[in-house]
């Protein structure tokens, strides 16, 4: 395909404003973010391997963050990278409902309103009109900010957490799982926020440092064992002191009852137990059992059948059970109580100040009560009817142990290691509580009849009950944990339960990629869901990525006011500058630095992409499409066709391995160093390389396209193809030889000498005017041929290459090159005495500049008082300058 050579006027600037949107437009318009569709148009075909990634949703009422910018950056280079490749690809964008936040959010409102109980004064229909007005007005907002990022998915397949499918898909689960026992519903601890005033999974919480008091007491006089406690209060509801059985100490009270009182009111009974559980070795070796407030003598009361008395409410409140004294009194004023009455009776043996780790809810941010309620929970230990193994085992079967290749049908998790703590979180597995006391999210299809026959599992009313023929229903108030349906996303979303066509193409699911918050919550859930129903792993790769760090190392947050508005930076350098800061510097597991500079330095590499497109378009005879690779005449000619196979190589290896940052850097290197520095000026001198110079700008930038979606298609546009850049093939190349990899070592190396020269120039004054020497010691003939020295001398103004360096030359010493010691040397008329001079200065100067910062910093009270960051500049400023300082020494030595 060629067109004739029109004059063409390409801007000097490149200016994403105006090309982002309508670029993004036409490839959704064209359909190219549907495999079906590029099936049809031919640029794949219908029995080409299938990658699918499935997008974790962000939440409906969200915003872009950073966060999103990173994760659609990612799964964007695997997918556009795939769809280059031939494969069908498939990127399923949604969003989540968010039951939780979500529900907090519109309440919050509705309080600052004016509403002092939203849920009581406008009921649940009402209040659910209100949530759900909300979020169909929010739900535009992040979607249309998806786009911005250049991500290719597949619009026609948006899915969402709480859409009718999904309800489909979670009571057509609850059902399945109902019927196979594994559902049940048992009056049992939960964590609960009262802030928030609903149950929260263990891994929902976040585990907190605080200081608290130690108290040692006995219940009563007469009672034997010690007990110890931060909680005094949660006392009032103990049924029993366990002991470990052998404990030569306590083991003759096991068995005994006592009876004890805590004020006038309340008098209980504790039980002395023995379990093998109890470490005899900790605090007093006995532990005070508190069967409704922890979950661990919720299980032992289990195991020895204890009573169960519940003395904190829902509303963070003493009970009725906690005695008339206490009724009432919240949990602090209670705890004083307590104490007192301990050390009024003397019982209170001792008191110390102690730190304790507490749960706090992620989302509300208060310290976390346990309760006994009744809930709905996932059994992970029963038995799966015709399976024989549980939801545990499953779990525990679907990872590969590392990165085993012989586990085809394993997920492998990345960054490597990552299985030990799936691993490890699986062994130690409870229960999974599903339900939530809040009404926003997926109600619990279970209806209780009047009589309180068996409940019955149904999404729709039952018409009547099987057992009492009565129609009068109740159906359980409360809804299912946002993960739950989250967990169905890598098979509901390709249409199960109803239809099979995608999930036969599509799943398992290639790769997923997310944080390692939700690591448990999500992922975890994933794999339970879809080995139990659909008998297959849901992903076979999971890449979790780091955090995002600000310069000093801090997460970005609204209170440290160090946020950076993804929007913003897009708006400013454009989404191919935002994209390429995320993606270098990126690895699996490991957090990054993110900072404005980062994107104002990778639009100026945009910028530089469109500069040597623009050159090249300009300077050509013909504008074409270069379709085999050209024959090139000169060494240059071929070493950089050489060298573009070998990063296509790299490149393609990185890719395919998440090396993102690693592919990113050799392709830079490339476009920036061996492409523009060196051959683009070759060809200015050697004239004649329109196909070269054509085919690899093509190439480049079809590489380069997965990282910079736009100005890569923007450039594209200028050769007129018939079809766009988004999906071209994606070149393949074979191995180089010996030869092709020496040859390219000899280009490497010549071009570093002259990057040398050339820097020496610089450092030393030395104007291009005056012709130099080149004194190379030991490079035998293999390195350096004449056709080397001709291009040398052209670049870096040398003549006169010789083996040896003459007894008397003047010179200077460059840095090695390939380990190898070269000297440049200068004309007897150039005179360096005032050179020296100059630099002896500039030494005096900064040593006493050093010394006074170092003196700064040696003080301690500067370093004490200053702020942090004046006291890291400082260190910054001294680490300049003795960098310098080292650099101009060595200048000094280079003379001779
Ligand atoms: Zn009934």
């Amino acid at each position: 395909m060629t067109s004739k050579k029109k004059e063409i006027d390409i801007p000097k600037i490149y200016n994403a404003k105006e090309h982002e949107d309508r670029i993004y437009q036409e490839w959704e318009n064209g359909g190219f973010f549907n495999p079906e569709k590029n099936i049809a148009q031919g640029s794949t075909s219908i029995d080409a391997p299938s990658f699918t990634i499935m997008m974790p949703p962000p939440n409906v009422t969200g915003v872009l963050h950073l966060g999103h910018a990173l994760e659609n950056s990612l799964m964007d280079v695997m997918t556009r990278f795939q769809r280059m490749r031939g494969k069908r690809t498939l990127l399923v964008p949604g969003t989540d409902h968010a039951a939780v936040p979500t529900q907090a959010r519109v309440e919050k409102d509705l309080m600052a309103q004016g509403m002092k109980n939203p849920r009581k004064e406008l009921g649940r229909e009402k209040l659910l009109e209100i949530i759900r007005d909300y979020v169909e007005k929010s739900k535009a907002t992040i979607l249309s900010q998806i786009r911005k990022l250049g991500t290719s998915c597949d619009w026609s397949r948006l899915a969402y957490t709480f859409d009718e499918s999904r309800s489909k898909t979670v009571n057509t689960i609850f059902k399945k799982m109902y019927d196979d026992g594994l559902i049940y519903r048992g009056y049992r601890t939960v964590n609960w926020s009262v802030a928030g005033q609903c149950t929260h999974s263990e891994d929902e919480l976040v585990n907190i440092e605080r200081e608290a008091k130690l108290y040692t007491f006995k219940y009563s006089e007469d009672f034997p064992i010690p007990i110890a406690t931060t909680r005094p209060e949660t006392k009032l509801g103990d049924t029993a002191v366990a002991v470990h059985p052998d404990d030569e100490r306590y083991k003759k009270y096991i068995g005994q009852s006592f009876t004890v009182n805590f004020c006038e009111s309340k008098f209980f009974e504790i039980k002395i137990i023995g379990d093998s559980e109890v470490d005899p070795n900790f605090g007093t070796g006995a532990l005070g059992v508190t069967p409704a407030h922890s979950q661990i003598d919720f299980d032992l009361k289990e195991r020895h059948d204890l009573l169960l008395i519940q003395v904190i409410g829902k509303d963070g409140n003493m009970t009725e059970e906690a005695g008339e004294d206490y009724q009432g009194l919240s949990v602090e004023t209670a705890r004083e109580k307590v104490v007192q009455f301990l050390r009024e009776n003397n019982l209170l043996i001792n008191e110390e100040d102690t730190k304790q780790i507490v749960g706090t809810s992620e989302r509300f941010g208060d310290v976390i009560e346990v309760i006994p309620m009744e809930q709905w929970f996932v059994n992970m230990k029963k038995e799966i009817p015709g399976r024989k193994k549980n939801l545990q085992q499953l779990m525990r079967e679907a990872v590969a142990i590392g990165h085993n290749g012989d586990e085809k049908q394993k997920i492998i998790l990345s960054p490597n290691g990552f299985e030990k703590r799936y691993f490890r979180w699986i062994d130690n597995i409870r229960d999974w509580c599903i339900s939530r006391q809040i009404w926003w999210g997926h109600q619990i299809p279970v209806w209780y009849c009047e009589n309180k026959c068996q409940p019955i599992v149904s999404p729709e009313k039952p018409k009547e009950c099987s057992h009492c023929k009565n129609t009068t229903f109740q159906r359980d108030p409360d809804t299912l944990d946002t993960w739950f349906s989250s967990a169905t996303w890598t098979f509901s979303t390709l249409g199960w339960p109803d239809k099979k066509a995608d999930l036969n193409v599509y799943h398992p699911t290639s790769w997923i990629q997310m944080g390692y918050e939700i690591f448990f919550l999500w992922m975890a859930r994933m794999i339970l869901m879809s080995t139990y129903i659909l008998d297959e792993i849901p992903f076979r790769n999971v890449y979790f990525h780091g955090l995002l760090r600000d310069k000093n190392g801090q997460k970005f947050s609204k209170s440290l006011r160090n946020n950076l508005d993804p929007l913003e930076m897009i708006e400013k350098y454009g989404t191919d500058a935002l994209r390429m800061s995320m993606l270098m510097g990126v690895s699996p597991g490991n957090d990054m630095k993110f900072y404005e500079e980062k994107v104002e330095h990778y639009q100026h590499f945009v910028n530089k992409l469109w500069n040597i497109s623009r050159y090249i378009l300009i300077s050509v005879k013909e504008i074409k499409l270069i379709a085999q690779i050209p024959e090139g005449n000169s060494k240059d000619d071929k070493v950089i066709l050489l060298l573009l196979q070998k990063i296509i190589n790299e490149v393609t290896e990185s890719i395919e391995n998440y090396e993102f940052s690693r592919a990113g850097e050799i392709l830079y290197d490339f476009t920036w160093h061996d492409f523009a520095d060196w051959y683009i000026e070759v060809a200015k001198i050697e004239k004649e390389k329109d196909d070269i110079l054509l085919y690899v700008l093509q190439t480049l930038l079809k590489l380069w396209h997965p990282y910079m979606p736009f100005v890569t298609e923007k450039i594209w546009e200028f050769f007129d193809a018939p079809q766009k850049l988004i999906v071209q093939k994606w070149i393949t190349t074979k191995e180089l030889s010996l030869k092709d990899n020496l040859d390219i070592a000899r280009v490497k190396i010549r071009k570093e000498i002259v990057k040398n020269i050339r820097s020496a120039r610089r450092d030393f004054n030395i104007p291009v005017s005056i012709i130099l020497g080149l004194r190379v010691r030991d490079f035998g003939e293999i390195f350096l041929i004449e056709e080397d020295m001709k291009i040398i001398s052209k670049f870096a103004r040398v003549e006169e290459t010789l083996f040896v360096l003459g007894e008397n030359e003047m010179h200077i010493t460059l840095s090695p090159v390939a380990g190898k010691l070269l000297y440049l040397t200068m004309p007897t008329n150039i005179d360096f005495t005032k050179e020296k001079e100059r630099i002896n200065k500039e030494i005096k100067n900064l040593e006493d500049y050093t010394l006074g910062l170092a003196n700064k910093l040696g003080n301690e009270s500067f370093v004490k008082n200053a702020k942090p960051e004046i006291v890291e500049e400082t260190q910054k400023k001294k680490e300049d300058v003795d960098r310098k300082l080292a650099l101009l020494k060595k200048q000094l030595k280079q003379i001779n």
